[in-house]
C-alpha cells in the first residue's frame, strides 16, 4: 500500500465507524500562541477535550500535518541521522469526545491493523499502563493476545497528561516486530532483548492510544472524568515503512522519491556513503518542513516561529553544500514535495509560487552570508599564516557565527581543509563566548530594549528598584489618575526639577498612559502639578518595562516627589482603540477570506490609521478586498463585546524556543477575544464593543517583500473621512464631465478611446505633412561632386517627425544625402540620413556631428541614420549651410 492509500484507508475505516473526517489544521496553531507548531492530531481538539468548546460530532478522525523542531521534544541535529526522526510528519488519529472508550478504541485499532492493513497478528504486541487491568483484559478478549504479548509499563512510557493539571490518563501502545536480526544493546551485553520495552529497533511502536480518564488538580490528585475520552496517534511515515517492508521511514514512498531527487541533483547514489546519506535524508525531511511551514504562512525570520523555520532551511542548505550543491537548490524541493503530497494537501499546489519565491529569497540571502563569512575566513588565514595543525581560535568562530550567522561546522570544515584544528581550547573559548552572549541576551530581554546606553539603563533600573513595587498601569480602566512624580530625567541624568521650555522624561508611580508596544504607538496627554503644566508628547518603555513619559513643560515647573494629575488624550486614545480592535478584526477576516496561511508579519496601530503586514503570495483581488471589508463591518454592526482574559505564560516561556529567541511576553498575558471571530494574545487597548469602531475601510493594499503583503486601513471617523474624500474627488470628476458620478467611469473610458483615436489621426496627418514637405525639399536638392544633397529646415517637427521626414526624403532620392533640422520650443533637433551606397564615404554620424557642433550642440549615430541636438537655434541656418561644404570636402 502506498502512503496515500494508507492515509485514505485509515480515514475511510473510521468514517465507516461513525467518525467525522476533519481536515488537518494549519501548522501554526489557530488561536494558540503558546505552542510553536501543531505537533499532534489532538491540538485542534484541545478545547473540545477541555470541555471549553463543543462540536456537532463526538467522534472524529484526521490526518494531521505536524512539525516538531526545537524545544524539548525534538533534537533537530538528530534528523537525518536516524531512521525515524523528522521535523515534518503526518499523524493519523481517531478521537472520541466523551463517547466510546477503551473497548472500542482497542477493537478499532486491532481490526484496522490486522484487517484493513493486513498486518501479521503474530508480529504485534501491546503495552498497557501498570495499573490498567481494563486495558490488559481487553487486549486478551478483543485481540486474543496471550499474557506474554501484553506488557505492563510504568508512568514514563504509558501515562499521558495534557499539562501539569487537566485531563490525563493511561495509554496503550501497539508494537510491531521488525526482526531479531537488528542490533540490540541488551543482547550484546548477554541479556535478552526487552521487546517493546527495549531501546532497540527490533520492536517498533506504531500506534499510541490515550485513554483520557482523569482530571489532575493542582495538588496532583486524580479524579475520574465524568465522560472519558480517546485520543490516538499513528505516524503515517512509520506505518507506511512497515507495510512496505522497509526499516527506515526514508525508504517509504512518502520520502524515498525526495531522497532520490536530491541524490540525482547532487550526483550521489543513496546508500553508497553514510555521510552523504545523512545529508540526503536531511534535505528530504527539511524540504517537507520548509514547504509546509511556508505554505501555512510562516516566513523565515529572526523571531519565534520564523527563526525555527530559518534554522531548518539553513541546515538543509548546509547539507546541500556538503553534497557539492553550491547553487540554490532547496526551492526545487517545493515541487518534489508537491509531487508526492499535492493531492492530499492542495494548499501546496495553490501556494506553490509564493513558497518557491520565499525559499529562493532565503537561499540567496544565505549565500550572501556565506560569502561574507568566507571573506572573513580568508582574511583570518591570511593574517595567521598557514594552519599546519594549529588550534582555531574559538573567539573567531564565535564572531563568525554571532555577527555573520555563519554556521560553525561549516567554518570548521573550511579551516580544517587548510590544516587548522578544533581543540579543547577552541571549544572552551567558544563556550565562554556563547555564555557571555546568553548573558547579554538575558539582560536585553529583562530590560526589553536594545541599544540603550548602559548609564541610562542603570538609571532606569535604579528608579525602578527605588519604586519598591511595580509601577501601576491603569490605562485599561481609566484615562486620568492622580500620581506621584518619582523622577525627572534629561539627557540620561536625574535633574530633580524642570521648568517651562524644558523637555524631560517623567516617571510616575502610576499612569494611564500606554507605552508603545505590540504595534500600538504610545499615548499623549497632559501632566498638571501644583505649580506647572506639561504636555505628554510620547510614552514608551525603558529599562525593565518601566513606563516613561516624554513631557514638554509649558508653564511653571515640576519637581520630583510632587503630586500630579495625569490625563491621556482621550479622542486620540479612542482612535488607537478603534484601530487596534480593527487590526484584530482585519487579521481574522484575512484568514477567513484568503486562508489560514495568513499570519501577521508586522503591524502598526496609530490613532488615525493602521498598517498590517501578513504572509500571502498574491495581490488581493478587488472582490477579496470587498469581502474582507464586508466581514469586518458585519462584526462592527453585530456590536460584539470585546473581552479579555489574563493567562499564565510561564510554561510557554520555559519552552526552549521562546526563551532563546527573547520573546518579550510578561508573565501574565492578555488574551483578547471578539466573540467567536477573533482570539489573540495582545496587551493593547481595545474597544468595549465592536460597534464603537463605527466603520472600517481598506485604503491601500500592496507588497512589502516576497510573499508579504501590506494593508493600510482606517476605522471610525478616519474611515468616514477617507470615504468622504474619495467621494469628493469622484464628484469633482463628475462635475468636470458634467454628468452624474455613476456615469463617470463609462464617460472617462469613452473619452480615453476618443483621445486615442484623435492621436492616431494626428499621427497620420503628420506623416502626410512630412511627405508633402519632402516633395518640396526634394526639389531643392543640390548636386555636390555628383551626389544629391538635401539640407533643409522645417520648424515644429520633433525628432520623431524629422526622422520620418528624413526617411521619406532618402527613399525619394534613391541615392543621396539628407540633413533636416527643426526647432521646437527653441531647441534644435537634427537628423541625417544617407543611402546605403554612400554610407562609406559620407557616414551620417559624422555629418550630424559636424552640423550639431556648428550650432553648439552634439550628435552621432549609425552611418545610415544619425541624430543630434543643439541649444542655440540662431546658429541653425549657418550650420545647415555647412552640409554642402562637408559633402564637398569628403568627396575631394
Ligand atoms: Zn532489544
Ligand atoms: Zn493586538
Amino acid at each position: 500500500m502506498t502512503g496515500a492509500e494508507i492515509r485514505e484507508a485509515f480515514l475511510k475505516y473510521f468514517e465507516r465507524n461513525g467518525h467525522t473526517r476533519v481536515s488537518s489544521s494549519p501548522l501554526v496553531p489557530v488561536g494558540d500562541q503558546t505552542l510553536l507548531f501543531t505537533n499532534a492530531g489532538m491540538v485542534q481538539f484541545k478545547g473540545v477535550f477541555l470541555g471549553e468548546e463543543r462540536r456537532d460530532y463526538v467522534r472524529a478522525t484526521s490526518c494531521q500535518k505536524c512539525v516538531r523542531a526545537g524545544g524539548k521534544h525534538n533534537d533537530l541535529e538528530n534528523v537525518g541521522r536516524t531512521a525515524r526522526h523528522h521535523t515534518f510528519f503526518e499523524m493519523l488519529g481517531n478521537f472520541s469526545f466523551g463517547d466510546y472508550f477503551k473497548p472500542d478504541a482497542i477493537r478499532f485499532a486491532w481490526e484496522f491493523l490486522t484487517g484493513d492493513l493486513g498486518l501479521d497478528r503474530r508480529r504485534l504486541k501491546a503495552t498497557v499502563f501498570t495499573d490498567d487491568d481494563d486495558a490488559f483484559t481487553l487486549w486478551k478478549s478483543v485481540a486474543g493476545l496471550g499474557d506474554d504479548r501484553i506488557l505492563r509499563l510504568g508512568e514514563k512510557d504509558n501515562f499521558w497528561a495534557m499539562g501539569d493539571t487537566g485531563p490525563c490518563g493511561p495509554c496503550s501502545e501497539v508494537h510491531f516486530h521488525q526482526g531479531d536480526d537488528l542490533p540490540c544493546a541488551e543482547v550484546a551485553a548477554g541479556r535478552p532483548c526487552l521487546g517493546p520495552a527495549c531501546e532497540c529497533d527490533r520492536w517498533l511502536e506504531i500506534w499510541n492510544l490515550v485513554f483520557m480518564q482523569f482530571n489532575r488538580d493542582a495538588s496532583g490528585a486524580l479524579t475520574p472524568l465524568p465522560r472519558p475520552s480517546i485520543d490516538t496517534g499513528m505516524g503515517l511515515e512509520r506505518i507506511a515503512a512497515v507495510l512496505q517492508g522497509k526499516r527506515s521511514n526514508y525508504d517509504s514512498d512518502l520520502l524515498a522519491p525526495l531522497v532520490q531527487h536530491v541524490a540525482r541533483l547532487s550526483g550521489k547514489r543513496y546508500g553508497a556513503d553514510e555521510d552523504a546519506d545523512v545529508s540526503l535524508r536531511v534535505i528530504a525531511d527539511h524540504a517537507r518542513a520548509t514547504t509546509f511551514l511556508i505554505g501555512d504562512g510562516v516566513v523565515p525570520s529572526n523571531e519565534w516561529r520564523g527563526y525555527v523555520l530559518r534554522r531548518i532551511m539553513r541546515r538543509a542548505m548546509r547539507h546541500g553544500r556538503k553534497l557539492g550543491l553550491t547553487e540554490p537548490f532547496l526551492w526545487r524541493g517545493v515541487d518534489w514535495v508537491g509531487e508526492v503530497m499535492g493531492r492530499a494537501y492542495p494548499e501546496l499546489v495553490r501556494e506553490r509560487d509564493r513558497i518557491v519565491e520565499a525559499v529562493r529569497q532565503e537561499e540567496e540571502q544565505f549565500a550572501k552570508t556565506l560569502d561574507h563569512g568566507m571573506r572573513r575566513i580568508d582574511e583570518y588565514t591570511a593574517a595567521q599564516g598557514a594552519g599546519a595543525g594549529r588550534a582555531i581560535d574559538g573567539r573567531f568562530l564565535f564572531t563568525l557565527y554571532d555577527t555573520f550567522g555563519f554556521p560553525r561546522d561549516l567554518a570548521e570544515e573550511i579551516l580544517a581543509d587548510q590544516g587548522w584544528q578544533v581543540t579543547d581550547e577552541t571549544n572552551a573559548t567558544w563556550d565562554q563566548e556563547m555564555e557571555a552572549q546568553r548573558e547579554r541576551a538575558r539582560a536585553r530581554a529583562a530590560f526589553g530594549v536594545d541599544g540603550e546606553a548602559p548609564e541610562a539603563l542603570a538609571l532606569y533600573q535604579h528608579v525602578q528598584s527605588a519604586l519598591g513595587r511595580p509601577q501601576q498601569f491603569v490605562g485599561y480602566e481609566t484615562l486620568t489618575t492622580p500620581a506621584t512624580l518619582l523622577a525627572l530625567i534629561a539627557d540620561g541624568r536625574r535633574v530633580g526639577e524642570a521648568t517651562a521650555g524644558d523637555e524631560v522624561e517623567v516617571i510616575l508611580d502610576r499612569t494611564p498612559g500606554y507605552a508603545e508596544s505590540g504595534g500600538q504607538i504610545g499615548d499623549t496627554g497632559t501632566l498638571v502639578g501644583r505649580g506647572g503644566q506639561g504636555e505628554i508628547v510620547d510614552t514608551y518603555y525603558r529599562g525593565s518595562k518601566l513606563i516613561v513619559h516624554r513631557v514638554k513643560v509649558r508653564q511653571g515647573g515640576f519637581h520630583e516627589n510632587e503630586e500630579v494629575a495625569v490625563a491621556v488624550d482621550s479622542p486620540r486614545r479612542q482612535g488607537l482603540r478603534q484601530h487596534h480592535t480593527g487590526t484584530h478584526l482585519l487579521h481574522a477576516a484575512l484568514r477567513r477570506v484568503l486562508g489560514t496561511h495568513v499570519t501577521q508579519a508586522g503591524s502598526l496601530v496609530a490613532p488615525d490609521h493602521l498598517r498590517f503586514d501578513f504572509s500571502h503570495g498574491a495581490s488581493l483581488k478587488d472582490r477579496e478586498v470587498e469581502q474582507i471589508e464586508e466581514l469586518v463591518n458585519e462584526q462592527v454592526q453585530a456590536n460584539t463585546p470585546v473581552t479579555y482574559r489574563e493567562m499564565d505564560l510561564d510554561a510557554a516561556l520555559a519552552a526552549g524556543a521562546i526563551a532563546l529567541f527573547g520573546e518579550k511576553y510578561g508573565d501574565r498575558v492578555r488574551v483578547i477575544r471578539i466573540g467567536d471571530f477573533s482570539t489573540e494574545l495582545c496587551g493593547g487597548t481595545h474597544l468595549d464593543v465592536t460597534g464603537q469602531l463605527g466603520f472600517f475601510k481598506i485604503a491601500e493594499e500592496g507588497a512589502v517583500a516576497a510573499g508579504v503583503r501590506r494593508i493600510e486601513a482606517v476605522a471610525g471617523s478616519a474611515a468616514v473621512e477617507t470615504v468622504a474624500r474619495r467621494d469628493r474627488v469622484l464628484r469633482e470628476i463628475a462635475d468636470i464631465l458634467r454628468i452624474s458620478p455613476e456615469d463617470a467611469p463609462q464617460r472617462l473610458r469613452k473619452l480615453l478611446d476618443e483621445q486615442k483615436l484623435l492621436e492616431r489621426q494626428l499621427a497620420e496627418m503628420e506623416t502626410k505633412l512630412a511627405r508633402s514637405k519632402a516633395e518640396d525639399l526634394v526639389s531643392t536638392a543640390r548636386q555636390v561632386n555628383g551626389v544629391a544633397v538635401v539640407a533643409g529646415r522645417i520648424d515644429g517637427l520633433d525628432a520623431d517627425g524629422l526622422r520620418a521626414l528624413a526617411d521619406t526624403l532618402r527613399d525619394r532620392l534613391g541615392s543621396g544625402i539628407v540633413c533636416v533640422a527643426g526647432v521646437v520650443d527653441g531647441k534644435v533637433s537634427l537628423v541625417a540620413a544617407v543611402t546605403r551606397d554612400l554610407t562609406k564615404r559620407f557616414p551620417a554620424g559624422k555629418l550630424v556631428q559636424e552640423v550639431a557642433q556648428a550650432a553648439g550642440g552634439r550628435g552621432g549615430g549609425r552611418p545610415d541614420l544619425a541624430q543630434g541636438g543643439a541649444p542655440d537655434a540662431s546658429q541653425l541656418d549657418a550650420a545647415l549651410a555647412r552640409v554642402y561644404d562637408w559633402v564637398g570636402r569628403q568627396g575631394a
